[in-house]
């Protein structure tokens, strides 16, 4: 039985570089007119409230969105995503939080398509139900990595696929390496983004290896941490690693990467942006 629940970590510094990098992409892939397959492996609710019980147990929302609502000085690609999530609260305060799903579906336009996946009994309802008038979504009560092997190659001749497991079984972490493979054997100009925890950081360097050597070309990777690397138990930072990422994105997350440090996390913040693959 599954019991992450996103609920908890909604809106946390994790999400901000993960929905960052997302809009970032989508928003490159939407400046052409050509309709796009948008893949979300891991979808959660679609939506969050940061005043329910789940929210307000971790608080993690405070070190993440919270400050960057605060924050000055943002970047253009910052100010968009803060107008986003503003925009997801009416632009009264800050009481909710969306879901990656609901990036998507605000970004996409009419000619594109979403597939959202979520296996959580109590949240796939939830996700449903948000989404059920677009008739551009379908929401999928199945696992997530084999849903997106089953969708490749797209009919759109386009793909922009988030794959975001919870790793709370440790297999996800040989699962999402073996996943971006196979669907990478089946359409290789899909741009994959896959998010990461590093609570260990040897199973990230091994991660990385297996991507460096899966034969993948062009592979970017997006850190961002609120502290050093620790034994201790717990999440220090997370990242994105992006396969066929658009042109654009090393340099806005070169821009962005060292802002949301500050921002986020002031005194030991960490954060790396570098090209694990060439083209
Ligand atoms: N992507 C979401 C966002 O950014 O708003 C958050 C997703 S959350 C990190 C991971 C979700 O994956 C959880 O809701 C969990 O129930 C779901 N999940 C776990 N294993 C899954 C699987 N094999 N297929 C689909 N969903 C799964």
């Amino acid at each position: 039985m599954l019991s992450y629940r996103h609920s908890f970590h909604a809106g946390n510094y994790a999400d901000v570089l993960k929905h960052v990098t997302q809009l970032s992409i989508l928003d490159y892939m939407c400046q052409k007119d050509a309709p796009i397959r948008y893949v979300d492996t891991h979808s959660g609710a679609g939506g969050y409230s940061l005043e329910e019980k789940q929210a307000q147990t971790t608080l993690e929302y405070k070190d993440g969105i919270q400050k960057l609502l605060q924050a000055t000085n943002l970047n253009p690609l910052l100010q968009r995503y803060a107008s986003l999530v503003q925009s997801f609260n009416d632009n009264q305060g800050l009481s909710h939080y969306p879901g990656s799903p609901w990036f998507a579906q605000h970004i996409l336009r009419p000619q594109d398509r979403l597939f959202l996946h979520e296996i959580h009994p109590s949240d796939f309802p939830l996700l449903a139900k948000t989404f059920s008038r677009d008739k551009r979504v379908s929401c999928r009560d199945k696992d997530g990595f084999e849903g997106l092997v089953s969708l490749m190659p797209p009919r759109e001749k386009r793909a922009m696929v988030l794959i975001d497991p919870p790793y709370e079984i440790k297999s996800d972490y040989k699962l999402v390496v073996e996943t971006i493979i196979r669907s990478h054997k089946r359409f290789k100009q899909a741009c994959i983004a896959l998010w990461y925890p590093v609570v260990k950081r040897e199973r990230i360097q091994e991660l990385e290896n297996q991507l460096v050597s899966s034969g993948i070309r062009n592979i970017q990777l997006f850190e961002l941490g609120l502290s050093a690397d620790s034994s201790g138990r717990g999440m220090t930072s997370s990242g994105m690693i992006v396969v066929n990422p658009p042109w654009t994105l090393m340099a806005q997350m070169n821009e962005t990467l060292p802002l949301l440090s500050r921002i986020l996390a002031p005194t030991d913040g960490q954060f790396r942006a570098i090209e694990l693959v060439g083209e």
